[in-house]
């Protein structure tokens, strides 16, 4: 495979820190990484649907919608 771009799109709010971002992560196939992240989330990305306990990981951060505790 060659070198891949970094996925990017309107929706990202801090394109810089994009390659951080869990969509950018999941797309690189960083599973591993992803799945700390997935762990009790707080946030979910309003861009790819991915849940992470940190907002800094997202693309387009929101709350996350729990109906139980
Ligand atoms: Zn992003
Ligand atoms: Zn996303």
């Amino acid at each position: 495979m060659s070198g891949r771009l970094p996925i990017v799109d309107n929706l990202c709010r801090n394109p810089e820190n994009h390659r951080h971002h869990l969509c950018e992560l999941r797309a690189a196939g960083r599973d591993a990484m992803v799945a700390t992240y997935e762990i009790n989330p707080t946030h979910v990305c309003g861009n790819c649907g991915v849940r992470s306990n940190t907002a800094g990981a997202l693309c387009a951060p929101g709350p996350l919608q729990t109906d139980k505790q």
